[in-house]
C-alpha cells in the first residue's frame, strides 16, 4: 500500500488490526524482479551523488550490470533518511523510515536476484488500542474492522535491510565526506566538485540528492537547470520531520495515540505517538513519536533536542497525569530538518499536477544528468520503495 493510499484509507475507516507475525521467504522469484532483462548499451563511468536508498540501490544494480561506478556522499555515513539507533533498547530502532509500506514482497523486488535467498521477518502491524486526545479527553477509538495491512520489519530495520543486501557489495565504491557542490554537464564529460576540493569525472551522472538540497541551490549546475525543471522542483513541499523515542519503566500508554483529531492528523499532519516496541522480542517500554509537517515544525523551530524532549514530556504528563516524568528513563530525538544533507522529512506532492510534476523532474540532462529519489516516484513518493524504484527505472533508462 503506498502512503497515499494508506491516508485515504485512514481517512476512511478508522484504524486497527490483529496482530501477526509473518515470516517472509524473501524471493518471490517470479514476481521477484521490478524490471525485465536488458540489454547494456553503455560502458562509461556513471557517478552517483547520494548514498541514500536511491543512491545505493541505483549503486546496486550497477554493479550487477558491471559498469564502472562511485556514489560520492556528503556525510560519513550511508542511509540518508533511513538510520538506525543499535543501543537505546533491546532491538534496533528506525529513527529514520520505519515502516514498509508496502506489501514485504517489495524488499525481494528490491534485492531482485533469485540467487539471494533473504529471509525477512516482519511484523503485521496492527495497533492493538489506538487512544485520541482532544479537547483534553483520551478517548479509546473503535473502529470497524481491519482497514488496512502495513508492514514493519521484526529483528532489523530499513537501514539493516539495506546494509545487509544492497550495500554490502558496495561499499567499497562510496566516497564519504564529500558534498557536492558543482555539477558540469557543459562538456562531453560530466565534471562533478565537492566542497572539499574534489572533482571527479564521469560519462553520466545520477542526482539522488533531496528535493531540498536542490531547492535550496547548494549544488551548482552548469549550464544552469532548465526553467521548467526548477520550477518542478521548487513546487514540491518537503516539510519539516522528527522522531522521538522515550523509554519509560511502565507501558502507561496505548499502541497508537493520536493528539487532536485523526483525519486532521493524517490528512495534513502526521503525527503519532506510538509503541515502538509493538511486536518486537522486547522488554522495553519504548514510546516513539512520528511527527512530519506543521506540527514538527511547532517542535523543530525549539532551541534544541532538550528543548524539543522537555515540550514532549509536558505533553506526556498532561495527557497521562504525569505518569511520563514518573516513569521516564531515556530518550533520543532524531531531528530531521537538522540533518544538513537532509533538511526535513520527504516530498508531498498529492495534487493533480504530481504526475506532470514528476515527469519534469525525472528528465534527464543532455542525456547526462539523471535524477532519482524519493520525491521523484510517481506512485510511491515520500517512501524507501519508492525511492528504490526510482533508482530501477532511471538505471535502465541510462544503460539501455
Ligand atoms: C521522520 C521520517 C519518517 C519516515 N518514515 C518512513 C517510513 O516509515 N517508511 C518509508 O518507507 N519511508 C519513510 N520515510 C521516508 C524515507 O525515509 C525516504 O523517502 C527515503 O529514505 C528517501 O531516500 P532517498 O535516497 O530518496 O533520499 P535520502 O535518503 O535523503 O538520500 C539522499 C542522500 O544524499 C546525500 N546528500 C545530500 N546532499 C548531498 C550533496 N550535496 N552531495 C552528496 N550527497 C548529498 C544525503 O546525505 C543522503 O545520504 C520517512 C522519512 C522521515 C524523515
Amino acid at each position: 500500500m503506498t502512503r497515499k493510499e494508506f491516508i485515504k484509507n485512514f481517512a476512511a475507516l478508522g484504524a486497527g488490526l490483529p496482530f501477526l507475525s509473518l515470516f517472509l521467504e524473501s524471493c518471490d522469484k517470479e514476481n521477484g524482479l521490478l524490471y525485465p532483462d536488458f540489454d547494456v548499451n553503455f560502458s562509461g563511468k556513471v557517478i552517483v551523488i547520494g548514498a541514500g536508498a536511491a543512491g545505493l540501490t541505483a549503486g546496486y544494480l550497477l554493479n550487477k550490470y558491471n559498469i564502472d561506478f562511485q556514489i560520492i556522499e556528503a556525510s560519513s555515513v550511508f542511509g540518508g533518511r533511513i538510520k538506525r539507533d543499535n543501543t537505546f533498547a533491546d532491538f534496533p530502532i528506525d529513527i529514520g523510515a520505519e515502516w514498509i509500506h508496502e506489501d514485504p514482497s517489495i524488499l525481494a523486488k528490491l534485492i531482485s536476484d533469485a540467487s539471494i535467498n533473504a529471509e525477512i521477518d516482519v511484523i503485521t502491524y496492527s495497533p492493538d488500542t489506538v487512544y485520541n486526545f482532544k479537547n483534553n479527553k483520551l478517548k479509546k477509538q473503535n473502529f470497524g474492522g481491519n482497514f488496512y495491512s502495513e508492514y514493519k520489519f521484526k529483528n532489523t530495520t530499513w537501514y539493516g535491510f539495506f546494509e545487509k543486501y544492497i550495500a554490502s557489495n558496495i561499499s567499497n565504491k562510496i566516497v564519504y565526506n564529500s558534498p557536492v557542490n558543482k555539477i558540469n554537464y557543459s562538456g562531453e564529460k560530466v565534471t562533478i566538485n565537492t566542497t572539499n576540493g574534489h572533482s571527479f569525472e564521469a560519462d553520466k551522472v545520477l542526482v539522488t540528492v533531496p528535493i531540498k538540497i536542490l531547492q535550496e541551490g547548494s549544488i551548482d549546475f552548469v549550464p544552469s537547470l532548465p526553467a521548467t525543471k526548477k520550477a518542478a522542483i521548487d513546487s514540491i513541499e518537503m516539510p519539516d520531520g522528527l522522531k522521538v523515542f522515550i523509554e519509560f519503566s511502565e507501558k502507561f500508554y496505548p499502541d497508537i495515540l493520536f493528539t487532536g483529531g485523526l483525519l486532521s492528523e493524517v490528512q495534513a499532519q502526521d503525527k503519532l505517538f506510538y509503541n515502538a516496541a509493538f511486536g518486537k522480542d522486547s522488554d522495553k517500554n519504548v514510546l516513539g513519536l512520528f511527527v512530519v509537517g506543521k506540527k514538527a515544525t511547532a517542535y523543530t523551530s525549539l532551541a534544541d533536542d532538550n528543548a524539543i524532549f522537555n515540550a514532549i514530556l509536558v505533553e506526556l504528563d498532561s495527557i497521562f497525569d504525569g505518569k511520563a516524568s514518573q516513569t521516564y528513563i531515556k530518550h533520543i530525538v532524531q531531528n530531521w530538518s537538522k540533518e544538513p544533507f537532509v533538511q526535513g522529512s520527504y516530498s508531498y506532492v498529492f495534487n493533480a499536477s504530481e504526475e506532470e510534476t514528476v515527469k519534469t523532474l525525472l528528465e534527464p540532462l543532455d542525456n547526462k544528468v539523471f535524477f532519482a529519489g524519493e520525491a521523484l516516484s510517481a506512485d510511491n513518493g515520500a517512501t524507501v520503495p519508492g525511492a528504490g524504484e526510482t533508482a530501477y527505472a532511471v538505471i535502465e533508462t541510462m544503460l539501455k
